[in-house]
């Protein structure tokens, strides 16, 4: 391998890692260039390794237009296993009524996006999980920390408890987008020498990350927050009575009312009507504190017939 191809090499590497450290998941890389990164270096057409240097973006952030890029492999190409040829980049824009709040908000995420506070925690994951909605929204939705499709995707509440969360949410008439959605840890919780699972944060983890949410809610200032289940509620309040007693009490976070509820994983898990009711006898509760219109129908959900 010449000296040329090895700095080459090293810096890529090096480039590539400061990017996913930064939350990039995914970069641009042309299928020509994957196919001559296949080769052995002395087979590779030099024109095509050069290309690889000038494809890979440069900017610590991806650039502000949120376009999903698909580069399908030629038909005539030959097959390569590896990497992903399908780029998405991350939704970056964060706007606001207030364009100081947007700043810091962004400023916020930039240094979240970075962190490599819990070292364990940044070699493992693929993207932090910063938070996704309005900063300007009156309702908050805390939850627990990313599992793997939060990982893969960067996006809080996707996998099926997510999908849960988000029928809740336009159950009450918002969509995702009229509210903000976060969780006590940013980055996935590895389980090393486990190719699935998910565990809880520690409470070292949970300490070094929850500075993050706590700017956010300071920021987005909130009318009221949805904390889902036990590891929200007690990240958000300290240790509590446990989260059967708790749900459907108000409590306070720095001034701004709180309502314990279930996780939606707990109601995936446990199908039975009346735990679903509880959860949203918890979210009516908080629709009533914002004065939120509750029809007759939206008030008989998931009652017995
Ligand atoms: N569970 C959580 O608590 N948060 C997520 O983002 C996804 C699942």
């Amino acid at each position: 391998m010449s000296d040329g191809y090895r700095q080459l090499l090293d810096a890529t590497i090096q480039h590539l890692e400061g990017l996913k450290s930064r939350g990039v998941r995914h970069v641009a890389v042309a299928p020509e260039t994957l196919r001559a990164l296949a080769l052995p270096p002395s087979a590779a057409p030099k024109s095509q390794i050069s290309n690889l240097k000038s494809q890979i973006p440069t900017a610590a952030v991806p650039p502000k237009t949120e376009p999903t890029i698909f580069m399908p492999p030629k038909k005539s190409a030959a097959p390569i296993a590896a990497p992903k040829v399908a780029i998405s980049i991350p939704k970056i824009e964060i706007t606001s009524s207030s364009p100081e709040k947007a700043a810091a908000f962004t400023a916020l995420r930039d240094r979240a996006l970075a962190c490599v506070k819990c070292p364990h925690l940044a070699a493992s994951r693929t993207t932090v999980v910063f938070g996704v909605g309005s900063i300007d929204a009156q309702l908050m939705f805390v939850g627990e920390a990313p599992g793997a499709d939060e990982d893969e995707s960067g996006e809080p509440f996707v996998g099926r408890a997510g999908q849960l969360l988000t029928k809740i949410i336009l159950a009450t008439g918002l969509s995702r987008a009229d509210v903000y959605i976060a969780n006590i840890l940013k980055c996935r919780p590895d389980t090393p020498g486990q190719s699935a699972g998910n565990r809880p944060p520690t409470p070292e983890e949970r300490a070094t990350c929850i500075p993050y949410l706590q700017e956010q809610i300071d920021l987005i200032q909130p009318k009221a927050i949805v904390a889902l289940g036990a590891t929200a509620v007690d990240g958000l309040l300290g240790k509590t009575l446990g989260i059967t007693k708790l749900r459907g009490n108000w409590q306070t976070y720095r001034g701004i009312p709180l309502m314990p509820t279930y996780h939606p994983a707990y109601l995936l898990r446990n199908q039975a009507m009346s735990e679903k009711r509880k959860v949203w006898e918890d979210i009516l509760k908080v629709m009533e504190k914002l004065e939120m219109p509750v029809s007759t129908k939206q008030r008989n959900f998931f009652l017995p017939a």
